[in-house]
């Protein structure tokens, strides 16, 4: 049987540098499934597809195939045979991502890659709903989040370590409109689980979130 820990939580809670570290530390494989979703995104914008047109989405997902590869260590998301793994983080791609993810056509093709994925090996997988429908008999499940405040911080330094000038306010407001986005859709919204342990990263370092994780998942063991 293979094992897996299930971190799901809003956009800019930690969820990919603790997913990292804590499959790093025990040996399991790190499974980002919103780069799918983005890989997904990618092939509607490149192909101008309107992300409010469900029919030519439902249509357009039959064209795609999704595959992860790995290159020393780090996930790579290969869209219709080419690696595109450079665009995953554009902006444009996230909004897509975000927008396209209501729709049942997209989440359940992704949904069968990522139970298929898990089922063969160990896996540290990150999401919004991993721990509620992907993986309901999870090893462990983690929901992951921080305020939104701490969130905007975050990815405001991040951007500024880039060379960027960004807008903190303006990140706050795309910070809101993802959750609310995120936590109100029909299709499997994010939500914690009902048996997910809560870990609030607020006021904490990636080492204490790492190590709460890696508890919270040895507690399961025994
Ligand atoms: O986590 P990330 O920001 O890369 O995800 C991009 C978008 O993909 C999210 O805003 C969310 O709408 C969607 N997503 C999802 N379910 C997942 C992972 C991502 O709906 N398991």
């Amino acid at each position: 049987m293979a094992y897996s820990i299930a971190i799901d939580g809003p956009a800019g809670a930690g969820k990919s540098t603790i997913a990292k570290k804590v499959s790093r530390e025990l040996g399991f494989t790190y499974i980002d499934t919103g780069a799918m979703f983005r890989a997904m995104a990618i092939y509607f914008v490149d192909n101008g597809i309107d992300n409010k047109d469900a029919d030519m989405i439902g249509e357009a997902c039959k064209s795609v195939t999704i595959e992860l590869a790995y290159e020393d260590g780090a996930q790579q998301v290969i869209l219709n045979g080419t690696n595109v793994t450079s665009r995953l983080r554009d902006e444009a791609v996230g909004n897509m991502a975000s927008a396209v993810a209501v729709y049942p056509a997209v989440r359940s093709k992704l949904l069968e890659l990522q139970r298929n994925i898990a089922e063969k090996m160990d896996v540290v997988m990150d999401g919004r709903d991993i721990g509620t429908c992907v993986l309901p008999d999870a090893t462990c499940k983690i929901y992951l989040t921080a305020s939104v405040e701490t969130r905007a911080k975050r990815r405001y330094l991040e951007l500024k370590e880039k060379g960027e000038n960004p807008d903190l306010s303006k990140i706050e407001k795309d910070i809101e409109a993802r959750d609310y986005q995120d936590m109100n859709r029909e299709t499997a919204p994010l939500k914690q689980a009902e048996d997910a342990v809560l870990v609030d990263s607020s006021d904490m370092t990636i080492e204490d979130v790492c190590a709460a994780i890696i508890s919270a998942y040895k507690s399961k063991l025994n």
